[in-house]
């Protein structure tokens, strides 16, 4: 018995100190979408958005996350507000933080036809271009709103090559954690001065935030055979603000460091052509998996989704 037990007491240690190895070299990109800010109620838009902003910049400066903000430049259009707005977006770039597109009104693809469509994204680039320009030269990048990549496969393929002769990429994610769901009650909790609510969303919101994460680690390690480095999407609101900061010590403590969304796509993995058409938006792992014809099973039970509590608060407040 005993000598039965030992090899495999052997294997064990062998098997978790790779694990321990391979995990402390865990990698990640960081993106933020819907800047300036998205806002839960429009009053106070500026001084929410700085708070957020000014909370969101710290955390990625003490955490040395390199991360990309993307813009939706209606948000820019208050005639009132403008230039306070357009102040939020330079404060990334004194940071050192890469700016992109991700169209002008956050439009949704399957609604537009490719000729509006690319209308949105050149409408949606002169302000963020322009400051961006003591950058340059440097990688553009384009998120589409919702992922929605295109609905058919021509349209897909006609802003492929759209977004490619203008010099962008198309961004991916390989993680998120439905952020935006979780905020709209936070903000309300917060705004109400209901602590334990907020405290109460903020417990589930980060654990959805791993759960999400855990995911992600095996679903590519089903596709790819290892795990790679990872893509957050997240956004510009004030859960993100509140919260930002425990994600990313969660993520280090996990072996995570961060690093720019330039490197993560040097990654093989991120090489790999996304040929999936889908009116959905799903995350590039699956994207990847059908793109490869992958015969890989994606139990998305095991994919978190909010609890239905805080969906509640978020269709009816
Ligand atoms: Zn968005």
């Amino acid at each position: 018995m005993r000598h039965a037990t030992l090899p495999l007491l052997v294997l064990l240690l062998f098997t978790s100190g790779f694990a321990q190895t391979k995990s402390s070299n865990r990698r990640m990109a960081v993106t933020i979408d819907d800047l300036p800010y998205v806002p839960v109620v429009e009053v106070a838009y500026v001084r929410n958005a700085e708070r957020a902003t000014k909370k969101i910049l710290g955390v990625l400066k003490k955490h040395k996350a390199p991360a990309i903000g993307f813009v939706n430049e209606r948000q820019l259009t208050d005639s009132s507000e403008r230039d306070a707005r357009i102040a939020l977006l330079r404060r990334w770039v004194n940071a050192n933080m890469l700016l992109g597109n991700h169209t002008f009104s956050h439009s949704d693809f399957n609604k537009l036809t490719i000729e509006q469509f690319e209308e949105e994204i050149l409408k949606g680039e002169v302000v963020t271009r322009s400051l961006m320009k003591p950058r340059e030269p440097y990688q553009l990048y384009f998120r589409f709103p919702m992922n929605h990549t295109g609905d058919t496969q021509l349209k897909k393929e006609a802003l492929e090559k759209f977004l490619a002769d203008r010099g962008y990429k198309v961004t991916p994610h390989t993680i998120d954690n439905s952020d935006f769901i979780f905020n709209v009650g936070y903000a309300r909790a917060i705004q109400k001065k209901d602590l334990a609510l907020a405290r109460r969303i903020r417990t589930a919101y980060l654990d959805l935030t791993m759960g999400a994460t855990e995911f992600a680690e095996k679903l590519s390690t089903e596709v790819f055979g290892h795990e790679i480095p990872q893509t957050l999407l997240i956004h510009v609101n004030d859960i993100n603000a509140d919260c930002l900061d425990e994600i990313l010590s969660r993520y280090e403590s996990r072996g995570y460091r961060f690093v720019a969304l330039d490197q993560v796509m040097t990654d093989s993995a991120y090489q790999t052509r996304d040929t999936s058409v889908s009116k959905f938006g799903p995350s590039w792992l699956w994207r990847w998996s059908r793109s490869m014809n992958l015969d890989v099973t994606i139990d998305t039970s095991q994919d978190p989704e909010p609890p239905q509590w805080v969906v509640d608060l978020y269709n009816h407040g």
